[in-house]
């Protein structure tokens, strides 16, 4: 499997169309049956995704929590950026020291993946209001210019529980399952594997994010050759149900300090 950048891609703006820039760039790395992968800052760009402070008056609820982050951190917090949250989310998980929330599209993460970083203009960066639908565009105009059954992954950087540092994730895809499900194969000793669902769009989300960059790299695409599914069943499953998922319920009853 060999993993390049996509390089010299312009500074996105609202109307963009993704496929285009990215296939005139590849140039011959992209062949058919390759992934994609493209960092949600520059999709939410192409979509108009960017907001400022201004658009969100102020709830009670967000005035409340930008207190109580305010106490904390020792230094006003704006109740607008808690409002701005608030809107893109369906759920808040956590309150303090920060806010975790589940976004409209079912991800969760901190501060719903409003962005402030590379947004040159405005003064937040909202993830793609259904990044898989995104994926989907952008698939179909690599199709539309000659690949054949190209995969898109939309990625995200985010923090994860239990370890320190960030790392990218998949936050939408189209054309490949999100995992590979090894249940029922067998190890070297042929014991029967029970759990391994594989979350391979996350792992090549990761893998794209360390040629992609975090700050002013400039390249927020990167092509995966040579990388194949297997013969392995998928499944479509990456973001867990409340029934499903035991920390979110104990997140429900859990409170900080
Ligand atoms: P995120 O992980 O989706 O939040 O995206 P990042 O902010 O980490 O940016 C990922 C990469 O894309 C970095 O190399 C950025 O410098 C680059 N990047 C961000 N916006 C643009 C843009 O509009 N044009 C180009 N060419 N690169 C960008
Ligand atoms: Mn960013
Ligand atoms: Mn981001
Ligand atoms: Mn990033």
């Amino acid at each position: 499997m060999e993993l390049t950048p996509v390089t010299d891609l312009p500074e996105i703006r609202p109307g963009d169309d993704l496929a285009d820039l990215i296939a005139d760039r590849a140039g011959d790395t992209l062949a058919d049956g390759d992934v994609v992968t493209v960092a949600s800052t520059v999709v939410s760009k192409a979509e108009g995704r960017t907001a400022d402070l201004a658009d969100y008056p102020v709830s009670g609820r967000a005035q409340e929590i930008a207190d109580s982050l305010g106490d904390l951190a020792g230094e006003e917090k704006d109740p607008r950026f808690a409002q701005a949250v608030l809107e893109e989310s369906t759920e808040l998980l956590i309150e303090v020291p920060f806010l975790l929330t589940e976004t409209r599209f079912g991800h969760i993460c901190v501060n719903a993946g409003i962005d402030r970083s590379n947004v040159p203009g405005h003064d937040l960066l909202l993830l793609p209001e259904r990044p898989s639908e995104s994926a989907a565009r952008i698939r179909e105009g690599l199709t539309e210019r000659g690949y054949e059954d190209v995969a898109v992954i939309v990625t995200d950087t985010c923090g994860r529980p239990f370890r320190h540092g960030q790392r990218g994730v998949a936050i939408g895809w189209d054309g490949m399952p999100a995992s590979r499900d090894w249940r029922g194969e067998q190890d070297r000793d042929g014991r029967e594997l029970g759990v391994t669902v594989q979350s391979v769009v996350d792992e090549l989300a990761s893998a794209a994010n360390l040629v992609t960059g975090e700050g002013a790299d400039g390249v927020p695409a990167a092509v995966v050759n040579g990388w194949e599914f297997g013969d392995l069943a998928g499944s479509e499953e990456l973001f867990r149900s409340v029934e499903d998922d035991l920390i979110r319920q104990a997140l429900r009853g859990w409170e900080w300090g």
